[in-house]
């Protein structure tokens, strides 16, 4: 995570002094002082705040998945689901993770190898050939998704970008092999009568996540970028750089794909998610930059803590991502799967983006 600039913090400090001069005058309305509770616990809540709960409240009820974020049912006794996306290439599921494989004359070539699954992996390539695996393609180097490659066993070639061999040779992790071929900028497979086309348009969520697409079957495999049907994973699946993530989700949509492996929930893709995401991701950015510009630095806090610039930051940054949330609300609550889980994270991720990026 990203910490604010020293120009933030002079800006705190300098608001700070402006607060206890304010404060020392007629005060803002509604200060913390006014309540009793003791330091360090929760005061009231901040004026017009969001009907939806902040990060870290427990919920009765998270609000109900619209149908549009379901996909097919798992067979429990298998744990697993297999769709087949084209000629020789399947997709496999637990409705949570998403891999797929690509069976050629000799082989099968395996991209990504989800823990939560990984067990099942061989048998799930059972159900449609004998051949042995003999390529394992990483998405990224997140243990999420690769932690599972250890269990394939056997020998198979490893291809993933060079920045992903980097962060692999740092993390040093048996259960996630080393890469035996990497590349920088693109890589054809050509096996057997299969083609892959791996290419990487440089970081967004995380240095060496790179774009799988399978031509003949029109089928692209990109993780950590797109939800189809729901609301991105918290901080836009904590992207390592988020201008740069929003453009590769814009990036995404311009490529000649009929179907999405977006390495995460219960169904594929379409350009039509993908779209939906670029609307939802630039409505957050909006409603944070319209945020920033309509929230005051200062207002109400507890003369106390006017010297304190964390707690100043803090106390703006939650009302800002607070005025986000209630923008996004109505618009969006029932059309993206779990809307309330991680609309507050969105909006301060983006309001710490639009401050320092
Ligand atoms: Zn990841």
């Amino acid at each position: 995570m990203k910490h604010p600039t020293r120009s933030i913090l002079s800006v705190a400090v300098a608001c700070a002094l402006l607060a206890t001069s304010a404060l020392a005058g007629s005060a803002p309305a509604e200060p913390n002082a006014s309540t009793s509770a003791p330091a360090g616990r929760a005061g009231v809540p901040f004026p017009d705040a969001p009907e939806i709960a902040p990060i870290g409240v427990r919920l009765d009820k998270y609000l109900d998945l619209p149908d549009s974020a379901k996909g097919p049912a798992i067979d429990p006794h298998k744990g697993y689901r297999l769709e087949k996306l084209g000629r020789g290439l399947y997709m496999v599921t637990d409705n949570a993770y998403q891999s797929m494989f690509m069976v050629y004359e000799a082989g099968v070539v395996v991209v990504d190898a989800p823990p939560s699954y990984a067990a099942k992996l061989k048998q799930a390539i059972a159900e449609v050939t004998k051949l042995p695996i003999t390529h394992i393609i990483y998405s990224h180097s997140h243990t999420d998704h690769i932690g599972g490659a250890g269990l394939l066993g056997g020998h198979p070639i490893i291809v993933a970008q060079e920045e992903t061999r980097r962060l692999l040779r740092r993390d040093a992790d048996p259960a996630r092999p080393l890469p035996t071929v990497v590349f920088k900028n693109s890589y054809r497979m050509h096996l057997g009568s299969q083609h892959l086309e791996l290419s990487y348009h440089g970081d967004g969520h995380e240095p060496g996540n790179i774009f799988i697409y399978a031509p003949e079957q029109k089928t692209l495999m990109v993780v950590d970028l797109v939800f189809p049907g729901w609301m991105p994973f918290r901080r836009f699946a904590v992207a390592h750089d988020l201008p740069a993530w929003m453009a590769q989700v814009e990036l995404i949509a311009t490529l000649p794909f009929d179907k999405l492996v977006a390495g995460h929930v219960a169904r594929l893709g379409t350009r039509a998610d993908v779209l939906t995401q670029i609307e939802f991701d630039n409505d957050v950015k909006s409603a944070a930059a319209a945020a920033l510009k309509a929230v005051p630095f200062v207002a109400g806090i507890n003369p106390a803590d006017a010297g304190n610039p964390w707690a100043l930051t803090d106390d703006y940054t939650a009302r800002v991502a607070g005025h986000c949330v209630k923008e996004l609300t109505p618009k969006w609550s029932s059309r993206l799967g779990a809307f309330d889980t991680f609309v507050w994270d969105q909006c301060y991720a983006m309001e710490q983006s639009l401050r320092v990026d």
